[in-house]
């Protein structure tokens, strides 16, 4: 995920549009849950000065694994707006590129839920009888 700024201004032009597929390496502090490859990064790179240019996109992750709540089987798709300014501070420009990786694993790390649910009112599992709840209630009066 390399933006070349060098080559954006060679070619005369202030900025760039761009979109990568990205198999992003990291763990999402979801216990049983996993990042599903590819996420998507999408956006436009705006040249600001000499060393210094300002990103603005979308980032969009899928999540893979079991609802918090009742344990089922779950795949949902998040999407993050990102804006973010890029040269002697925050992300580095080197030699006139710009690496994306490190942006996106922090946008996916702060944008991951910290309860994963199969749907927002999931009611999850009796804690007496483990009946799932979804499924309807169970006998346990609780
Ligand atoms: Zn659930
Ligand atoms: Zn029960």
């Amino acid at each position: 995920m390399i933006i070349d700024l060098n080559a954006v201004k060679r070619s005369g032009k202030t900025e760039t549009s761009f979109f990568f597929e990205y198999n992003a390496d990291i763990e999402i502090a979801l216990p049983g849950a996993e990042l599903m490859p590819p996420v998507k990064v999408q956006g436009t790179a705006y040249i600001t000065g000499g060393n210094s240019a300002e990103l603005e996109g979308e980032v969009v992750f899928t999540v893979k694994g079991a609802c918090t709540r009742c344990l089922a089987e779950t795949e949902k798709t998040f999407s993050a707006d990102f804006n973010e300014v890029f040269g002697e501070d925050g992300y580095r420009i080197v030699n006139g590129k710009i690496d994306l990786s490190k942006m996106v694993d922090d946008i996916i790390i702060m944008n991951t839920p910290v309860a994963f649910l199969c749907k927002d009112d999931c009611k999850g599992l009796c804690p007496t009888c483990g009946k799932n709840l979804n499924d309807g209630e169970c006998k346990c009066n609780n």
